[in-house]
Parts: structure tokens; sequence; C-alpha cells
């Protein structure tokens, strides 16, 4: 299914119905309603435009979107669809500064969506719908507001007459969340040059923290996990059911599981997640608090290790994880089953090897009869990035601008996985930042009814701005 809708006037109106921004945000952003309005109308349109590796296409996304460039005054030259497949298209936009005074600045976010089953949701995930103060709709989220803000804020400060002191490149790209035409893995390799920048921003992760409803810590993630998968398979000569042998693929491979269910990877801290577990203390419960103390007394301590097993954000900072996500096994239900097979999805610190966590699993099943194979890796390995002070500073000015000058800019690590790892690994320091004020607890991108707060977006959209105003140069 692929809806398009026309981003013309009517849809701007409907849109906009109910955009307001309070008075104080507007003041301290110089963002206004007209912006709020138009951010508000885009994200509707991209939502309703399926993006989906398995149903859509972001080609008309990349249309949509080049089209309002155009209009706003970028000349065509410097809006190209790129991509190895109709259906995979990514969109460049570049803003080439009149007198450059540095090295570019690359701002990224991805178009395609998770797959959404309407059966699934309580409405249309690919119909934007705002109910209880809440945007619903499957990208909202993951990543569409942030490609509806890089938009609206780059359109509006060309409007405004503002003019960059660095050139800035805009990708908005294909296949992050999975496929085999990754945007920007096909972007590095087929347009090296875009990526001669001074350094990234990509806005697919982490940012604004809401906490009981007030921005208190803005994260910027500058190293990630890396994804791998692997498959565990145990086969079989099988047989009549009637007959059950003492070997079984099924009892093999769940032997197997529940040895890798009690393994847990041993405890390795950087300073950066040194520094995140710290600042996770001032909002976590006593006991949590207590066990993190404990463990950054003691990484050995696995009393205080083991207790932060039961709170998964905390205990994917401390250690690589191994989680099974599928399963499949036998052929018929009165045979002994020739093959079983377990998909075991794990999310490895920055530093180690692939190679040594499939080994190690090896070594944790301790069974001849299993056998392993990872799949091709999702995401590169990356090293972190450092932690730039001149970024530091940009992003802090742009945070206080619009949540105050007591938001904490924290330096993280990501338990997930982006974009961001193509272009460090491309060896281009990359700071990954959300726009959306989001409640850590309310996290739903790639699930049910996805969704934003409404003032979040809305503050969203003059963050963006900001954003891009500070990094690439403060001439009003
Ligand atoms: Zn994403």
């Amino acid at each position: 299914m692929q809806i398009v809708r026309s981003f013309g006037l009517a849809a701007s109106i409907i849109a906009a119905g109910s955009a307001t921004l309070p008075a104080q945000v507007a003041a301290r952003t110089g963002s206004d309603s007209a912006s709020v309005a138009e951010a508000r109308a885009l994200l509707k349109a991209l939502v309703e435009t399926n993006t989906t590796h398995e149903h859509g296409s972001t080609a008309p996304a990349t249309r949509l979107l080049a089209d309002r460039f155009i209009q706003a005054g970028w000349p065509q030259a410097d809006v190209e669809i790129v991509g190895p497949s109709p259906t995979r298209q990514n969109l460049v936009v570049r803003w080439r500064a009149p007198s450059p005074s540095a090295k570019p600045v690359l701002f990224m976010s991805h178009l395609d969506v998770v797959e959404a089953k309407r059966e699934d949701w309580d409405s249309d995930p690919f119909v934007l719908r705002e109910k209880d103060g809440y945007l619903y709709g499957r990208g909202v989220l993951d990543d569409k507001a942030a490609v509806a803000t890089w938009t609206t804020g780059l359109i509006s400060l060309r409007r405004a007459g503002w003019r960059p002191s660095r050139d800035i490149v805009l990708l908005l790209t294909a296949d992050e969340e999975g496929g085999e035409q990754n945007g920007v893995e096909w972007l590095v390799r087929n347009r090296r040059a875009l990526f001669d920048v001074d350094f990234v921003i990509n806005a697919d992760a982490a940012g604004p923290e809401l906490h009981d409803g007030k921005v208190t810590l803005f994260a910027v993630d500058v190293a990630e996990k890396s994804p791998v998968t692997i498959d565990f398979t145990v086969t079989n000569p099988g047989g009549h059911s009637s007959l059950p042998r003492t070997d079984n693929a099924i009892y093999s491979l769940a032997h197997a599981l529940i040895r890798i269910e009690r393994y847990r990877f041993p405890v390795q801290l950087s300073e950066l997640q040194r520094a995140q577990l710290t600042s996770s203390i001032e909002t976590a419960p006593a006991d949590v608090a207590n066990a993190v103390r404990a463990v950054l007394r003691d990484p050995n301590d696995s009393v205080a290790s083991d207790a932060l097993v039961r709170v998964p954000h905390l205990n994917g900072m401390l250690r690589t994880t191994c989680v099974p996500t599928m399963l499949s096994g036998g052929h018929a239900v009165n045979a002994l089953p020739q093959r079983a097979t377990a998909t075991v999805n794990c999310r490895i610190l920055p530093g180690v090897d692939p190679q040594t966590v499939v080994a190690q699993l090896l070594q944790v099943v301790a069974d001849t009869a299993v056998h392993a194979e990872a799949r091709p890796p999702t995401k590169p390995p990356a090293a972190a990035s450092p932690m730039r002070e001149d970024v530091l500073k940009l992003l802090t000015r742009a945070v206080a601008a619009s949540w105050g000058t007591s938001v904490r800019v924290q330096p993280t690590m990501s338990r997930g996985a982006t974009d961001g790892s193509y272009t460090r690994v491309a060896g281009i320091p990359t700071y990954t930042v959300w726009h959306v004020p989001l409640d850590p607890t309310d996290m739903r991108a790639h699930g049910k009814d996805e969704r934003i707060l409404v003032t979040s977006f809305d503050e969203s959209v003059a963050f963006a701005r900001n954003l891009i105003r500070e990094a690439a140069g403060r001439t009003p």
C-alpha cells in the first residue's frame, strides 16, 4: 500500500488547525506559529507516504521534499534525488555558503520506517492522527519528525534572509531500518565527496529527555553498539514421532538457549559509559541508584550488575547483550524435528570484535550439535567519536535556547544502532540527536501506536532551526 498525498494548501490548513506555541518558547527561540504549522503539515504528508521496506518506497517522499526546497529558492542542481533503485531513493540538498569559513556540516535523517500493520494499531498507522495531546503515526518519532524539522528549519532560515557561513549538506535517506540498499552506505560508497565535511549531526536517537514533563537532560550519542545477528541451528535425522530418539533438535536448541539466557557478558566500562551511568543515578529509584554506584566502584561486583539486568536501558549500558528474537523448528506434528533454528540478536560494545562474541556464545552453548552462523552486519562496528568541545558548545547553546540553561548536555553511548555507524567508519565525527522531547518510558519507535507529544514536536521545530544556525554559522 502506498498513499501519496499532495502537499496542498488544504492539507496545510487542516494540519495547522491547533498549532500553537507556548509564548515563552516562542520568545526564546524566535519560532513562530507559521513554521510550526508548516512543519506539522509536512509531517502529515510524510507519515501518509508509506516508506516501509516491505510495501513502500522513499521515492515519493524525496520528490515531495525536493519540490519544497526548489520552491523555497534552492537551485535545481543543489537538490538531487539519487539512489540504487527506483524505490530506494535518497535526497541530497546542499546550501552553499557565499564565502565558506570552514568545511561543511552534514545533517541527516532517514525517510524509511519500520512496517506497521493496521490490525495491530488502534488507528491507521499511515494516517497522522492527533489525539489527547499526541501525534500518532508510523514514523512520527523515527524518523520523520526530524525530516520535517530539518526541512522546515532550512527553508524558514532561507526565507528569513539568513545565510550559512559554511556549506550545509542535508541527507534524507533510505533503508536505515533494514534492507539491502542503505542510503548512507550507498552514498558513502558512490558519492564520497559529500562526506568531505567537518562533522555530522544525525537526528535518529538520543536528544531531549522529558522527566515529569520537563526537559532535564539532552543526550548526545557519540558512540553506539553494533548489532550482529546469529542463527543457531541444530539438525537431526528425525523420524517418526512415535519413536522418540534421545537426541532431538528442538531439545538441543532449547538447552542452548537456556545457557545463553543464563550467561552474562562481562561488564566493561569506558569513560563515556561511566559518565552516562553516573548521570542516570539522578533519575533512578534508590535501589537502582545504589546498584549503579556499586558497579561504578567495582565493575566485577556481580551482585550489583545482576540486579541491573531487570533495568534494560542500564543493563544495555554495562555490557554486550544477546537475546533470542526468532524461533523455528520441525516440519510435521507427527515427525521428529530435522531442523530447529533460533535467531539471536546481539548488541556489541564499541571496540569489541563481533567474532569474539560468536566464539564466546559457542563456548557457552558447549554442544557440538549446535551450529552458529553470523549474518552479515546490518551496521558496521564503529569506534566512538570524540566529543568535540566546539560541537558540545553549539549543542549547548541550541538546547539552552529551547529548554533553558539548566538542561545538561550529556555525551552518551546508544544501545541501538543508526546510520551514524557508517559516517563514523568513514572517519567523520558523528553526533546523534533527536529533536523531539521524549519521555524515555514512552518510547514507541518501531512499536504499536508510535506517538510524540504535540507540544514536543512544536518545540522541536524551533530547536532544529536553532541547531542549524549554531552549526552552520551564527551570522544573523
Ligand atoms: Zn531511526
